[in-house]
């Protein structure tokens, strides 16, 4: 048996056009990414981003800003971002510097510019069920499964990894779909025990091929959220010889990352349709 492929890209080149179409619509979409410092890593995360909001038609702003810029002088620039009508929606690439407060920047963000869906209100309505800007990682997992018509009510749902970026937002994703959701990280007992229960099993860990063939259930879908790079190239939490056991998988590269940009440059126009009213945020 050999899985069926969850391939990203087509999905995402349709998202993306259905972006471009709504760029048109609304007539002009800011987006201002913050860039601190020169981590080589996020300047390529940087690039791509810019490169697909552009080719959607928004008017994607590059501020780089040096290392040493104080904590006060990059919440000063946050503060103007989120004053000012040409801009709609803001990116703060993580991670920042270390003697920078990541929480306390995001917290500054104004909520409704917040494209990452990272900031505390942002999260704190999607723990509630209501969901406003979602972060763009497990929006796309979501689009992916959807469009492979998943079944997720009453199926068993097992997320390894519990970041605010990637894993709780997808736990709550999945909640809500009425899956019955496990958690797993890095004090769990027994991984393989959860993992083998799963009728979807998504991993966002950042450990190259964590997830082995025997461990996942037969017949199971797969999502390998992991981006590691390795000597052997770019390679997933997911060992690749799963696909032999598992239903449906998502290969890396070519899955789950198209997604995360394309889902990034919906919530930009999320954040357009907040601001002009036509959606009403919520306060
Ligand atoms: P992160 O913040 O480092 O979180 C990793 C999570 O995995 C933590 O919750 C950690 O547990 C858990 N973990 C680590 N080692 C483990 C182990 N041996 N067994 C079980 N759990 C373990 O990483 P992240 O930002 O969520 O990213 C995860 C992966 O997804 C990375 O490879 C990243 O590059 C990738 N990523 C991809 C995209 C995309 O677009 N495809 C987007 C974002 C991230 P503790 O909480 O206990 O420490």
């Amino acid at each position: 048996m050999s899985a069926t492929l969850i391939k990203g890209k087509p999905i995402a080149e349709r998202i993306r056009s259905e972006v471009a179409e709504q760029v048109n619509e609304i007539g002009h979409i800011g987006l201002v990414t913050v860039l601190v410092g020169d981590d080589p890593a996020s300047d390529v995360y940087i690039r791509l981003k810019h490169k697909a909001a552009v080719e959607a038609g928004i008017e994607a702003t590059d501020l780089r800003l040096p290392a040493e810029i104080s904590e006060h002088e990059l919440l000063a620039k946050v503060a103007e971002l989120d004053a000012d009508p040409d801009v709609d929606a803001i990116l703060v690439q993580l991670p920042l510097p270390d003697h920078i407060d990541e929480a306390r920047v995001i917290r500054a963000l104004e909520p409704a510019k917040d494209v990452d869906g990272f900031h505390p209100f942002n999260a704190g309505q999607l723990y509630l069920g209501r969901r406003t800007l979602v972060p763009a990682t497990p929006l796309g997992v979501m689009a992916m499964l959807r469009e492979h018509q998943i079944e997720l009510q009453g199926a068993r749902a097992v997320v390894i990894g519990r970041s605010d970026i990637v894993g709780k937002p997808m736990a709550h994703l999945l909640l809500q779909a009425n899956a019955t959701v496990t958690i797993c990280h890095s004090r769990t007992k027994d991984i393989a025990r959860e993992t083998l229960a799963a009728d979807v099993l998504v991993a966002a860990v950042g450990v190259p091929g964590m997830v082995t063939p025997d461990m996942v259930k037969p017949g199971g879908v797969v999502i390998d959220v992991g981006i590691n790079r390795t000597e052997a190239g770019i390679v997933g939490d997911v060992d690749p010889g799963a696909a032999e056991v598992a239903g449906y998988m998502t290969p890396v590269p070519g899955g789950v990352g198209p997604m995360t940009i394309a889902c990034l440059l919906q919530n930009a126009v999320v954040c357009a349709r907040y601001r002009r009213g036509d959606i009403v945020y919520p306060s």
